[in-house]
Formats: C-alpha cells, structure tokens, sequence
C-alpha cells in the first residue's frame, strides 16, 4: 500500500478521548474530559423533540452551508450585547459542526503555508493541530502562573513577550476567554493590550469564546466590542459548552462579511451544513433561555460545583487556582510529586486513574512538546458534572492523600 499523507502522520490520539476511554476501563471518576454528566434542563432536550415532531419537511432536510435562518438570527439577537453590535444574521454569523470546525475552518480560511498563529499557553489541544494542518505555525507566548492563592487572574502573559512573538509571518492572535485550562477570565485592560497590538501590526483576533456563559468572578468582555476590533476579531462560540449538550456538535462564528464569505467558501465543501433539527432546536432554546433565566440558574450550580471541587481538593493538598470562568480547575501536586507519588504529572494522572479511579489531565497535555517545561506541576479537572460525581473523586482523593501524604487524617 502508498503511505498515508505526511501532514497526518505525527499526530497524537486527543489526550481528552484517550483519558476518557481509561476512564471507562478502569471504572474511575472522571473529571479528565470537560463534557458535562447531567442531562441538559428539559427545555432543551424538548426543544430537539419539538423540532422532529414538526411536520415541515424541510426541518430534516439539508440547511445551507452558512446556517439555519432562523439559528443565525437568535444568535445575532442574543449576542448583540456582548460584541456590542447586532451581526448581520445572514452575512456575518456561520453555523458550523461545534466550536472544533469553527476554529478548523477559520483557520483554513486565514493562514498561508508559513503564517504563524499566537496561542497562549497553556492551550486547548485542538489548537496546533488545526494550525498545523491548515500550513500554518503556532508561536507560543506563556501565561505565567502567579501562586495558587492569587486564583486564576494570576496567570498572567508579559507584554513584552507577547510582541517579542510577532513578526512578518504573524497573522492571528488566537485568545480564549474564559480560558481552558485555567478558568481565567481576561481583563478589559489585557483585552485593550492584545486589541492595541493585533491593530498597530494589522492582525486578525480569533477569540474562542465558548465558556461565556459560565463567569463567577469578574465579568466577559468579548475583544470584538473595543473600538477598531470589529473588523478584524473572529467570535467562536459552542451550542454544546452554552447548552450541556456537547454531543450535539453544534458552534457558530461571527465575522465580517468579508472575513464570513472566506471561511464558507472552504467550510461548505468539508460538511457542507450542521444537522438542521439541531439547529432549529438551538434557536428555540436561545429563546426560552431567557424566558426561563437559565443562564443565571446555571451560573449558580456551576459555581457551586467549583466551590465543591475547590475545597475538596484544597482538602488532599491540591491547591486550586480558582477559576473566574468556564468548566474546569488547575491544581497544584507538588506535594504529591515531592511525597512521591509519581515522578511527574503525567505519571501521577495515569496513577490516579488506572489504580485510584479518579481522571484528571496532566498539565502538560496543555504545552507543546517545545514549551512543557513551563507546564507547572499541576493537574487539570473538570467539575462540569454531577455533585455524586464531584463527591465521589473527592472522596477518593481524600483517601488517598491521607494514606501517601498524611493529610487530612
Ligand atoms: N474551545 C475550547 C476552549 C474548548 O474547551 C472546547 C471543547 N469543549 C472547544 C473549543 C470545542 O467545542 P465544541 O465541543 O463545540 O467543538
Ligand atoms: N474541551 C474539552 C476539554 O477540554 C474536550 C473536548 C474534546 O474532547 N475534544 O476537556
């Protein structure tokens, strides 16, 4: 047989999917992949029901390529406020299949061979590999962890270093805010800072946006809204993080018309449209969103959820920094580390979950194979999930920390 393309070859399996398959077998806790283990409110799962009871034939028929009418619509309606102007519904918001493909085909749509991307690290995975397959090259600039007391406004990245990373090939600075892993929210000043920089060097804005719902400190300011950023900043967003129901891969982008056309002209012929129930139903549910407060219903368990997991894991000599936003919580083990545990943190989290039956990511699946020196020691768990769930890994982890550490007894 021919060998399979080069450009696929040096990829990993996704360290998310690889740890909840070891979840599985070994019959652990898992906060290692952020997707919620509750069902979503029930106006949700009717809203899709509603959708396929519905007689119109066209419902189950192809949408077009940039999206479902009535979907583009709602969300220019309901993310007005944020970007601080109402996109176009049909010219400047494209529906895509999750938040992945939105990034996928921004990417495919921006960058030449050679063009560089700014990703702050620690990174959502996804990231480099859609650089790279795109001909594209990441340029790290790290957040610097401040101490877990500071919490997750403590990761902070240096100006300096920041525009040391830009150069000719610079084409993108690629933000997220609320921030995987950290739960960082990024400030109106740090948001002025990348604003100035991305314009005084004439660059786009990919700002991944999809925890903007989930804010418990401070307050989400979407870049697109400060002056001069309209044109330049690509808004992604996710049905599945806004709604618990990641399996409905379903996210959006909202660009100027011009930066839209470029990113429909590739996606249309890598999937040509999303599921149009899913997307009807998700229009329907940005609707009762709000007649049902749902967003500050969520908020309010999710914080709680935080809390939980904070204290617990405060409790087994893992020291949260934590988070203003989002899904999840990066903890310090150098204690465990120093107590010897494991060698590092990718020997603790395997340990954790094949012996103690609690996963959790290793800091280091959020560093590149260049940068992972910067990775603290420090594990990444997800507390989008039930309280049983949160309780039970705390529990184990109580336990455990208690037998190898001697704390807490
Ligand atoms: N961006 C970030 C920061 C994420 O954490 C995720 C994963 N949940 C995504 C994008 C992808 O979202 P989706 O499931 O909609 O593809
Ligand atoms: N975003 C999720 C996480 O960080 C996982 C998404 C995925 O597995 N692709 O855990």
């Amino acid at each position: 047989m021919k060998p399979t393309a080069r450009r696929v070859a040096d990829f990993l399996p996704s360290a998310f999917g690889e740890m909840t398959l070891l979840a599985n077998q070994h019959g652990a806790v898992n906060l290692g992949q952020g997707f919620p283990d509750f069902l979503p409110p029930s106006f949700v799962t009717e809203a899709l029901r509603r959708v396929l009871a519905d007689p119109q034939p066209q419902l189950q028929q192809y949408a077009p390529p940039r999206g479902w009418l009535a979907l583009q619509q709602a969300l220019a309606e309901a993310f007005a406020p944020s970007l601080g102007h109402q996109p176009d519904p049909l010219g400047e918001v494209t529906i895509t299949v999750g938040a992945t493909q939105a990034l996928y085909s921004i990417m495919q749509a921006l960058l030449e061979p050679g063009e560089e991307v700014i990703v702050f690290e620690p990174q959502f995975d996804t990231y480099t590999p859609q650089i790279l397959l795109a001909g594209g090259q990441p340029r790290y600039v790290q957040l610097h962890p401040g101490p877990p007391s500071a919490g997750a406004d403590g990761w902070s990245f240096d100006e300096g270093e920041l525009r040391a990373a830009i150069n000719n090939n610079t084409k993108i600075i690629l933000l997220n805010t609320p921030h995987n892993p950290t739960g960082k929210v990024f400030s109106r000043s740090e948001l002025q800072t990348i604003a100035d920089i991305a314009i005084e060097h004439n660059l786009y804005v990919l700002s991944d946006e999809v925890y903007d719902h989930l804010i418990y400190d401070g307050q989400h300011i979407s870049i697109a809204s400060l002056p001069g950023m309209r044109e330049r900043t690509l808004t992604v967003g996710s049905a599945g993080k806004l709604f618990s129901v990641t399996g409905w891969r379903l996210g959006w982008i909202f660009a100027s018309s011009q930066l839209s056309a470029a990113i429909r002209q590739g996606q249309q012929w890598a999937t040509f449209a999303a599921a149009t129930p899913v997307q009807q139903a998700v229009a329907d549910c940005l609707h009762q969103a709000v007649i049902t407060d749902y967003y500050r219903q969520t908020i309010a368990d999710f914080r709680q959820k935080r809390d939980l997991l904070a204290e617990a894991l405060e409790e087994a000599a893992m020291l949260a920094w934590l988070p203003e936003g989002g899904y999840f919580i990066v903890a310090d083990v150098h204690r465990w580390l120093e107590a010897g545990f494991a060698a590092n943190t990718s020997e603790l989290s395997r340990r954790l979950v094949t012996e103690f039956g609690v996963a959790a990511m290793p800091a280091s699946v959020f560093y590149s194979p260049a940068t992972r020196q910067f990775a603290p020691a420090s594990l990444r768990l997800a507390f989008c999930k039930r309280n049983e769930t949160l309780m039970a890994a705390s529990e184990r982890l109580a336990k455990l920390a208690e037998r190898f550490l001697g704390v807490g007894a």
